[in-house]
């Protein structure tokens, strides 16, 4: 498969900036805490996806005073706001890399964890063409995610 668009090869905004202006937008109040894990989740970026779990540590870890709830409140606020994904069938999560909304999916490595964002047009468009013969069904999403190694763990 072609895939049109390897989002990680062009110079994208910074997440946490980014992230900020979407929270903003939303009309969220960006408390020291929720800078903190957005500047961890784009120090992390695609490379190390990690858990609410394990990123409340991280930030216990960096002297941020932070209760659990209140990280999985704000990483569940990231996910409505599709500002993080959810690696499929784990808690990782990782930064999205797109700075405008579009349907795209990742790959991931099965190997180490990486992940890389990509869009592609023919995907979208046999997934549309799936929805009319799903009969009895009204299809309102998917989920996709193309699995692989990386060019250092295939190494
Ligand atoms: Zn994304
Ligand atoms: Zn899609
Ligand atoms: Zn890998």
């Amino acid at each position: 498969m072609q895939l049109c668009c390897i989002c990680a090869s062009v110079a994208p905004m910074r997440f946490s900036v980014q992230a900020e202006e979407a929270l903003r937008r939303g009309g969220r109040r960006i408390t020291p805490m929720r800078r903190a894990l957005l500047l961890l989740l784009e120090e992390l970026g695609g490379e190390t996806p990690l858990g609410p779990r394990e990123l409340h540590s991280e930030l216990r870890r960096r002297g941020v005073r932070v209760d659990r709830v209140s990280v999985y409140r704000n990483v569940s606020t990231l996910l409505e706001l599709g500002l993080v994904h959810r690696v499929l069938g784990s808690s990782a999560l990782r930064p999205c890399a797109q700075r405008k909304p579009s349907c795209h999916h990742a790959i991931v490595c099965t190997g180490c964890g990486v992940a890389r964002e990509f869009r592609s047009g023919a995907v979208e468009k046999a997934l549309a063409a799936l929805r009319v013969r799903a009969p009895g069904f009204v299809v309102q999403g998917h989920l996709l995610e193309l699995r692989g190694l990386c060019q250092r763990c295939a190494a």
